[in-house]
């Protein structure tokens, strides 16, 4: 044995269990995380970490499973100020006769930034460290991502009506360029176009969309196949299903991130899988909004590269990634008919590096590999409810909640320290939700 010197590093994490996610299924006890310059270094038994390295910080959870931060891909973050606005209704009941009107009266950049501001701190404590964003002010909302040292993928709206972010279809590209050349080198924030849906898009947007994002090497994230009834109003009017008329016009590739996907054909998920679609699936939201049944299970064993969304607080009514893991991995053995489907390593692949595939982050992080960055979430096991401990995957998914994240990082920053926030108010960012309450009370709907 040579006698080499400790390598200098900046964080030892020395947990019970690491889950890398990549190899799939394992689970290693008693293994350290080294991490130096945000990007994790080794991944070793810790007793050879303490050995081979000397750290900065060491930080001790013998009880704590760490896994990659997981990955939000879906979400419309500013609406977590609409949380419970207008519950049990059908989507576009929901949707015209509540969100929208009251959107038309408060959206703007005072209250994007609020909204994003309270979902970072609720996404931190549930070990979230990526979103999939899609909402309008897509600047306000990366100013916010990057002043919390989040990371996030924001979408560039396109929609066919004006708003107040935008007042033309012209306008809308305009102002999607001048977000992209702002964030386009930002290690933390990236941007995607994000057309709202089929039936709110036109063919002409859809075909600038189409050569922008091959232009500028962006993904496109959309909503489509959600309900029945979209893919109705679709054949009546375009006499195409949405997948076909997208694949007309040239969008059903490797940058498509298509949400919520409830209804598909057998040649749909195949075209999906040959394509290189992600699919990002948002169980709850269909669920809440009787959306119907994404084939979770059939589109992860044709090939389709799955992730999993929340979708906005308004149609969950949380950004509870553990509380979607665990109903995504349910609805799918429902849905099968088949209770091998989606297992437990197989939902948590989905709900990191499935996400970081989507969003073109995949190289980055959704795994705990030498030469990610360390994007990392800590999950006490010792609690009575995740007990006994027989099978850690097993815990993680079907037994744990949120509340059991004790730590976060996000390129090796910490976030969340032993369940406290670092750097976040949590009073203040109470006390400016309910400020909204009441104006939006006021409003008097
Ligand atoms: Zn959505």
């Amino acid at each position: 044995m040579t006698d080499t010197a400790p390598q200098p590093c900046d964080l030892l994490i020395e947990a019970g269990w690491v889950v890398p996610v990549e190899p799939h299924g394992v689970v290693l006890e008693d293994h350290a995380v080294v991490v130096s310059a945000g990007r994790i270094v080794a991944v070793l038994p810790t007793a050879q970490a303490r050995a081979r390295f000397a750290a900065a910080e060491t930080v001790a959870r013998p009880d704590g499973a760490l896994i990659p931060g997981l990955v939000n891909a879906h979400t419309h973050n500013p609406m977590t100020l609409l949380r419970g606005i207008a519950d049990d209704l059908p989507l576009m009941t929901w949707l015209q006769q509540h969100i929208w009107p009251v959107e038309a009266a408060v959206i703007g950049p005072e209250f994007v930034a609020d909204g994003v501001a309270l979902a970072v701190a609720e996404m931190l404590r549930g070990g979230t460290t990526c979103a999939n964003e899609n909402y309008f002010f897509p600047d306000v909302q990366a100013a916010v991502y990057k002043r919390h040292g989040f990371r996030a993928l924001v979408g560039l709206p396109v929609i066919d009506f004006p708003t107040a972010w935008a007042g033309s279809d012209d306008e809308y590209f305009d102002r999607a360029g001048e977000v992209h050349d702002q964030w386009r080198d930002d290690p933390l924030v990236g941007t995607a176009f994000a057309p709202h849906a089929p039936y709110t898009v036109g063919d002409a947007s859809f075909e600038r969309i189409r050569m922008l994002s091959d232009q500028l090497d962006v993904p496109v994230h959309l909503h489509t196949h959600e309900t029945a009834q979209e893919i109705a109003d679709s054949l009546k009017q375009h006499g195409q299903r949405p997948l076909a008329r997208l694949d007309r016009l040239g969008l059903v590739n490797d940058r498509l991130i298509a949400v919520h996907m409830t209804q598909l054909t057998e040649a749909e998920i195949h075209l999906c899988a040959e394509r290189g679609v992600s699919v990002a699936h948002c169980a709850e939201s269909n669920l809440k909004l009787a959306s119907g049944f994404c084939p979770a299970c059939a589109l992860q064993r044709a090939g389709v590269n799955l992730a999993i969304g929340t979708d906005g607080c308004a149609s969950n009514n949380d950004l509870d990634m553990f509380g979607e893991l665990r109903t995504a991995a349910l609805l799918a053995k429902a849905v099968a008919g088949d209770a091998t489907a989606l297992d437990a390593a197989t939902t948590l692949r989905a709900a990191t590096l499935g996400g970081a595939r989507a969003l073109g982050f995949g190289e980055r992080i959704g795994s705990i590999e030498p030469g990610k960055e360390a994007d990392l979430a800590c999950v006490d096991l010792s609690a009575l409810e995740t007990q006994p401990l027989h099978h850690v995957l097993s815990q993680l998914v079907y037994a744990s909640g949120r509340q059991q994240v004790t730590d976060v990082w996000i390129a090796g920053r910490r976030k969340l320290d032993s369940r406290v926030l670092v750097d976040i108010d949590t009073g203040a960012l109470v006390a400016n939700a309910r400020q909204w309450r009441d104006r939006i009370a006021a409003l008097g709907r």
